[in-house]
């Protein structure tokens, strides 16, 4: 489970710093799929981070599957994060100079795993990429390199899964097949999904949906696909 209490959060220098995520309180149970919506600037990816643990709280409370963020130091959140959180971003994020065999084993290989490069090829046949293994990003499509974004975030088997606007830079028909793998690994591994979309659709696919407004939790709807559907549109 995820679990933020009274979350406060500025970010920027000193006259430039700016308060954006104002008192966040926020309760998501493990294996739950939540869409993360709200206007642009709203605070939604800032609160990402702090949910993966890439950015630090001012103050509240954060616990991540049971370990409080707060206290831990930059070594042990390097930790934390390598074995429990994968993160999809909307511009993929890999590493150029590297084979798509060798970015989904980057993960595995941080935390010194030998069989880094055997658990990163099934986890690229399970995308469809088994033909790709060799090719570098340049090399791909951008629905193939999500595909490979996907691999390398549930290569580790993260009980979190954490996707900033994943379809934003795919066209609709690719975005579709990357959020359906999405969901496919998240019901058969039960990890918790949180996902920021501009989509309706994408929000109504999600077991709840809440919208984000000025760093603050405006709407949190657990019945998505009936009452909240016309709402988030
Ligand atoms: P979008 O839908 O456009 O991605 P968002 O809801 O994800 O927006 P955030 O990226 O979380 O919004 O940003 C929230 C606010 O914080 C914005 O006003 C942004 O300009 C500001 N912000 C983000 N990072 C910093 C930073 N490092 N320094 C100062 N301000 C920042
Ligand atoms: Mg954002």
């Amino acid at each position: 489970a995820i679990a933020l209490k009274d979350v406060h959060l500025s970010l920027g220098e000193k006259a430039g710093r700016v308060h954006i995520l104002k008192g966040i309180d926020l309760t998501i149970d493990h294996g739950t799929a939540v869409g993360l919506v709200g206007p642009s600037g709203s605070g939604k990816s800032t609160l990402l981070m702090v949910m993966a643990g890439l950015e630090r709280a001012d103050s509240g409370l954060v616990q991540v599957v049971g370990s409080e963020l707060g206290p831990l130091s930059e070594d042990e959140l390097a930790r934390f994060r390598g074995s429990n959180v994968g993160i999809i971003f909307q511009s993929f994020h890999l590493v150029p100079n590297m084979t798509a065999l060798e970015n989904v084993a980057v993960p595995l290989e941080l935390s010194g795993d030998r069989a880094a490069f055997d658990k990163a090829k099934l986890e690229l046949e399970a995308v469809g990429l088994g033909h790709r293994l060799h090719h570098y990003p340049a090399q791909m499509s951008g629905g193939e390199q999500q595909r490979v974004a996907v691999a390398r975030a549930l290569v580790v088997d993260p009980k979190i899964l954490i996707a900033d606007e994943p379809t934003g830079n795919l066209d609709e028909n690719t975005g579709s097949q990357i959020v359906d793998l999405m969901f496919k690994a998240q019901k058969k591994r039960g990890t918790t999904l949180v996902l920021v979309t501009h989509d309706p659709a994408l929000a109504r696919k999600c077991d709840r949906m809440i919208r984000v407004r000025s760093g603050e939790i405006e709407e949190d709807v657990s019945d998505v696909r009936s009452a909240g559907a016309e709402a988030s549109a």
